[in-house]
């Protein structure tokens, strides 16, 4: 039984390394490729044979992505399927432990090796950069310590996940309790509200202890490798050679300065429309007119022909490249049973195809993740031709600029889902989301610059620096009554948990996106000419010409956030005067 959505999909180039027979799934096959490309590269004499070698290798990562690929979307869309599930998790368990290593074995005889200083430049600047950075940054004695890393992520995701509460008759995960927070009804959605924040007081010792733990262990790594701070080393592990601890501190100043006079504005009007004496946490995610919710399509059929009509409007490459996506099924998008929740794009890196996957009801949201899923799917397909697998992805903070320009560049044609009226309810809907995102992310992002630069404090100064910054960036909700709640309000946030200093790129994703169609109110031409010859650039050049290629800059401080800002303003202004 094939589970895969999709039919048979050739590598888009032909194989010349990895056996056109092999299993992908069956260790002891693929080993000997790694035994030879180990050979090979300790043999290799001359530039020739060094870049042919690089580019074997690059086939075999690419092979072995779109296994594990393929095995993780027949899982996701097969949830019951226990076939399914057990080829995914023989992948997981049996190939990919055996993988790192052997990986990051080449890596080193990469970067050691003599003809590395023969490449030609600037084409394998990145590319050498990353490399020579991921092993350099290697200490043994962080293994163990990264595995106790993981563990503590486990404990507070399964802390986490076990919080409930009875309501209206039922035990309901926190998640499924964000719904009563649309309800119209003030007094249940107070209700709903206190009952969540209540349940998660409960958990707050522990999850301060798993602070306190991460924040030991994750300063060891760091001083292990050599840095002051964790702050510092994760700057580097992560890549960020093109902006610095300093630049995000400028731009979370930048958003108190610039932003949050907006947001207020957005909140007063909220508070107004709901002709309420104070704005509460649980006034925040109504309707501010009450109106049932907006309903763009009443199949996944009809949503796919209006996206598809979105993108004929836009540009005739990106409709070209949905019409594909169509035509080869690279696309499950309804909801149903027995499939994972969420949504993603996911790319088939030898077929160099993208798929999506997504649980379409007809609500507004879906709309926002069908354009902002194509816009990563763009991305895949405008990298097609580059044989470098490493540069056919490219750096999180530019992936979000293709994703998120995507949903705005599509908001201009979304009458296709509504009449006029609608229409600007989405599109104001929206960019209230998009501004009011900034405030937490400079929240997230600052609180864990001063979290790990100051390691040694307690938790009571945690907190109240913490405090200080929603005094910063909360805005005009009043919390009175509520201050505990509020000072540990962090806790649901995973990526401080899981994924340390993983927030700032949305932010500076979101601003390269405010721009790009900003040049598209201009010169829709040129604005998506631009997007997408950067888009074609993957990851081959670092991030300030990615943003330089879409005709954005790559900063974060207030002269470049102040006209983003006055032009989401006008056009706030005018969908209120609509
Ligand atoms: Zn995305």
């Amino acid at each position: 039984m094939n589970l895969l959505p999709f039919g048979k999909l050739p590598p888009a180039k032909p194989r010349s390394f990895v056996p056109a027979e092999i299993d992908l799934g069956d260790w002891p096959a693929i080993a000997p490729l790694f035994d030879e490309l180990e050979r090979r590269v300790k043999a290799a004499g001359d530039l020739p044979a060094f870049e042919a070698w690089l580019l074997d290798w690059s086939e075999l990562c690419a092979a072995l992505d779109e296994e594990s690929a393929r095995r993780n979307i027949a899982m996701t869309c097969h949830t019951d399927n226990a076939d399914a599930e057990k080829s995914y998790l023989h992948f997981v368990e049996q190939v990919e432990p055996e993988l790192k290593p052997r990986q990051f074995a080449l890596e080193k005889l990469y970067v050691a090796h003599p003809q590395r200083a023969n490449l030609p430049r600037p084409r394998y600047t990145v590319f050498d950069r990353d490399l020579e950075n991921h092993v350099t940054l290697f200490r043994p004695e962080n293994v163990a310590l990264e595995t106790e890393e993981a563990k503590l992520g486990q404990q507070y995701q399964k802390l986490i996940g076990a919080q409930t509460v009875n309501f209206q008759g039922g035990e309901k995960t926190l998640v499924q309790m964000g719904r009563y927070l649309e309800e119209p009804d003030r007094g249940l959605r107070e209700e709903a509200w206190q009952l969540v924040a209540k349940r998660r007081l409960q958990d707050v010792e522990k999850c301060e202890e798993i602070m306190d733990e991460l924040i030991q262990l994750r300063t060891q790594i760091a001083r292990n490798a050599g840095f002051d701070n964790y702050c510092q080393y994760m700057f580097r592990a992560k890549g960020r050679f093109d902006y610095t601890a300093e630049d995000c501190q400028r731009f979370h100043d930048a958003i108190e300065s610039e932003i949050m006079p907006a947001v207020r504005e957005i909140q007063k009007a909220r508070q107004a429309k709901l002709n309420l004496s104070s704005l509460r946490p649980w006034d925040l995610a109504v309707d501010p007119a009450n109106r049932a919710p907006l309903k763009p399509f009443a199949n996944v059929g009809e949503m796919v022909e209006r996206t598809q009509n979105i993108f004929n409007q836009l540009d005739a490459g990106l409709a070209a490249g949905f019409q594909q996506m169509q035509d080869l099924k690279l696309l499950d998008l309804d909801n149903r049973k027995g499939k994972a929740p969420g949504g993603y794009q996911s790319t088939l890196s030898e077929a160099r195809v993208p798929f999506i996957f997504m649980n379409a009801v007809g609500v507004q949201r879906d709309v926002e993740t069908i354009l902002h899923e194509a816009g990563h799917a763009f991305h895949a397909q405008a990298t097609k031709a580059e044989d470098l697998y490493a540069y056919r992805g490219a750096p999180i903070e530019f992936c979000e600029v293709a994703s998120m320009a995507m949903e705005l560049l599509g908001n201009e044609f979304i009458e296709e889902f509504y009449a006029p009226a609608e229409a600007n309810r989405a599109r104001k809907t929206h960019l209230e989301g998009v501004i009011g995102f900034f405030p937490w992310m400079a929240v997230v992002d600052a609180f864990q610059h001063w979290i790990y630069t100051h390691p040694d404090r307690t938790r009571a100064e945690r907190k109240a620096a913490y405090e200080k910054l929603m005094d910063r960036f909360g805005g005009a909700v009043d919390w009175s009554g509520l201050e505990e709640a509020r000072a540990y309000s962090w806790h649901r946030q995973l990526h401080i948990f899981l994924y340390p200093f993983y927030y700032v790129e949305y932010g500076i994703a979101q601003l390269g996106a405010l721009q790009v169609w900003a040049n598209s109110k201009r010169d829709k031409v040129k604005a998506l000419a631009d997007y997408q010859r950067a888009l074609a650039l993957g990851a081959s050049r670092p991030l300030p010409e990615l943003f330089a290629a879409a005709g954005c800059k790559f900063q974060f401080d207030e002269a470049t956030i102040n006209p983003l800002i006055q032009l989401a303003r006008g056009e706030l202004g005018k969908l209120a005067a609509a």
